[in-house]
């Protein structure tokens, strides 16, 4: 740079103000190594000088060495400097490589916008520059982005090698307890036999109830510990011995190296604006995932399987097509049933009806979702019945293998157990022997130390005999679950299924694990019947019809064989009769009462039904009215006819009103009569009258 142009650049009005030289180092290795650089940064102080200004006027910050330059949050030293360079106390910046002042771009483009509005000179050992000045601003911007791709490249590369070794499997990871480096860097199970048993019983444990918790409660309830490693400290990668917790469970489950397979990149760190480090889960999708790149203890496949096992046990709610697990509740298929029009999950709907809680399954995703109308309702008291039934034919012919398996599985796991609390005291007995030959070794005349080992050695005794009590109660404990007598139970049970399954003490909880156990799912379509398709877990499917379910209205309806027998009735009689001779049938209501008159007249008005006097008209019976103008006499001599029995009359209801036959020519009754007219002081009946 020529004297002219510094010459242009610096003027008194900067010369007046102070020189800033900021010198940093990213890390404290670079501090305590690179000193040469640090030595660079204070040669630029000579520079300074020589640019016009007095040492006196120099101010140098360092307060942000060992601070990585990424971002400027937490660099004390680079916060003072905007801010004095925004108060126009500075006249220049220096500094080395100055675009790397601040390396993150954000912070630099400031700092220059800050340099220009207060006229701040920037300089570094390629040159001075006037951030006010069009080209230098320019140049300056382009030494910024250049620095920022440097950095961006460098951790590509390292990134870059980094997934290149983990895609071969050859990145060293912390490895999972139960998994160790042979001295040939290749990964192998743990040689300890406990420590691999343990882990089996794990898995084996978790294959069979497939829930975590359940493995926590038999681990928990058979005194079994689990080992762990200790990841940090002076006994660093030493195995200890603990009770098991319910996250390691899921953490083990969720660990694909048990199933043989290297996995990088499970998760992400990445820096928020504030500059705090954040950790985020990947989704399995994203890792870099290699099965069997090493012995592991589960297949891959069982890997997969226990993941989806524990993703139905999760609630998850809003999921659809997850059943959660099962709850109170009367409703056999709670989380089972499916919407066989739309394939939603349908949900449960409990009401009250005579004081038991009944339930509907009913889909009303799409109704919530879209406010339309609930997509299906289902009545599930005959769903319910259907499928207990179903289950109760299912399971009898299997009973006796179930119980066989169910035995065998029981001896089983106690072999297991015993086998792992052997090694317990195996382990102890092993301690309490060191311990004996340490303090063997030691020179008696040594106290301090002799007191020690023996301390030690007692110590491990005391822990021998413990496990050694432990060992003995639990086998005890587990020997004593698998008597005859125990044998015998369960073949019972396994017999007794249906008794079991219909006793009213066993709680709907229960009932409905065991239809979880065999039932995987049942697709409800309600046309003019029900349709229940029902999956069984091992994949087989049967389908079931049931006759339409009443709603709650149409189950208070009365019967249709009663309607059947109330249409018949009313051929012949009134309401009232009708409804006393319903009651004496012993019929009763939908309402369960007995019939009553107003009763009859609801229901016929409701079915359409004719009433009796319809029916009769309808036979062609004449009303009083009709009658008397056919026979050519006052109303009031049908009245007196019929009576005195010259007429054939029903009853056409309740109040006294009659329906009459019509009068055949030459009814010997009314023949008589035409010679009574005179006396009776009525017209006598028209001689030619239609029907006579
Ligand atoms: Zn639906």
């Amino acid at each position: 740079m020529s004297a002219l142009t510094i010459a242009q650049k610096v003027c008194t009005e900067h010369l007046a103000r102070t020189a800033y030289l900021y010198v940093r180092q990213s890390t404290l290795r670079q501090v305590q190594n690179n000193t040469e650089s640090t030595e660079r940064q204070y040669a630029l102080r000579q520079r300074a000088m020589q640019l016009g200004w007095s040492s006196e006027q120099i101010v140098v910050i360092d307060t942000d060495q060992g601070q990585s330059g990424a971002s400027s949050v937490d660099r004390e030293g680079f916060q003072r400097l905007v801010a004095d360079v925004g108060l126009g106390k500075a006249g220049i910046v220096l500094g080395l490589e100055v675009s790397r002042l601040a390396r993150n771009n954000a912070d630099w483009h400031r700092l220059l916008e800050i340099c220009a509005l207060s006229r701040t000179l920037i300089c570094d050992e390629d040159g001075l520059y006037d951030p006010a000045d069009f080209n230098d601003r320019l140049l300056l911007g382009l030494k910024g982005t250049m620095s920022e791709a440097e950095l961006h490249f460098i951790r590509a590369r390292l990134q870059g090698g980094i997934l290149s070794k983990a895609r071969r499997g050859e990145l060293p990871m912390p490895l999972p307890v139960g998994l160790v480096m042979d001295p040939a860097g290749k990964v192998v199970l743990d040689p300890d036999a406990g420590v691999q048993r343990a882990l089996a019983h794990l898995f084996d444990t978790f294959h069979r109830t497939g829930s975590a918790r359940a493995v926590v409660q038999t681990f928990n309830r058979d005194g079994l510990l689990f080992p762990a490693r200790i990841r940090c400290g002076e006994r660093k990668g030493e195995i200890i011995w603990a009770p098991l917790t319910h996250w390691r469970v899921l953490r083990t489950l969720h660990n694909p190296r048990y199933a043989g397979a290297f996995a990088y990149g499970q998760r992400r760190t990445r820096k928020t604006p504030e500059g705090k480090t954040t950790t985020r889960a990947v989704p399995r999708e994203e890792w870099t995932l290699i099965p069997d790149a090493h012995p592991g203890y589960l297949t891959f496949e069982q890997y997969e399987q226990n993941l989806r096992t524990l993703q139905t046990n999760a609630t998850a709610h809003g999921t659809d097509r997850t059943s959660g697990p099962a709850r109170e509740g009367t409703a056999l298929l709670q989380g089972l049933a499916i919407c066989g029009r739309c394939g939603h999950r349908m949900t449960v709907r409990y009401h009250t009806r005579k004081g038991a809680h009944v339930p509907d399954y009913q889909c009303v995703r799409e109704n919530i979702q879209t406010a339309r109308e609930k997509c299906q309702v289902i009545p599930g008291a005959g769903v319910d019945a259907a499928i207990s039934q179903l289950l109760l034919d299912t399971v009898t012919p299997l009973a006796l293998e179930v119980a066989l398996n169910v035995q065998a599985e029981l001896e089983t796991r106690a072999d297991d157990a015993d086998k792992l609390r052997r090694s317990h005291v195996e382990r102890a007995r092993q301690r309490t022997e060191l311990a004996r030959r340490r303090y063997l070794a030691v020179d008696p005349d040594n106290r301090l130390v002799a007191d020690t080992l023996e301390a030690d050695w007692n110590d491990a005794l005391r822990g021998l005999q413990a496990a050694q009590d432990e060992y003995e109660r639990q086998t005890a404990a587990a020997k004593a679950t698998l008597t005859e007598h125990h044998k015998q139970r369960i073949r019972q049970l396994a017999s007794d299924f249906p008794a079991l399954w219909n006793d009213p003490v066993t709680p709907s909880r229960e009932r409905k694990r065991i239809a979880r156990l065999l039932i995987e799912d049942v697709t409800l379509t309600n046309t003019d019947q029900v349709h229940l398709d029902v999956r069984f877990r091992g994949g087989q499917t049967t389908s079931l019809t049931i006759p339409k379910a009443l709603n709650s209205w149409q189950a208070r309806q009365t019967p249709t064989e009663i309607l059947a027998q109330l249409d018949r009735l009313l051929d012949d009689h009134t309401d009232r009769e009708t409804a006393e001779q319903l009651n004496r049938l012993g019929r009763r209501s939908g309402m369960r009462r007995p019939f009553t008159p107003a009763i009859i007249i609801k229901l016929r008005t409701t079915h359409n039904l004719p009433s009796h006097r319809e029916r009769l008209l309808a036979r062609g019976m004449l009303s009083q009215q009709e009658i008397a103008q056919r026979l050519g006499v006052h109303p009031n001599t049908i009245h007196a006819w019929r009576r005195a029995g010259f007429l054939t009359a029903h009853p056409a209801n309740d109040k006294n009103d009659y329906l009459y036959e019509p009068p055949t020519p030459n009814d010997p009754r009314l023949v008589k009569r035409r010679g009574w007219r005179h006396s009776d002081r009525e017209p006598a009946p028209p001689t030619q009258g239609g029907a006579i």
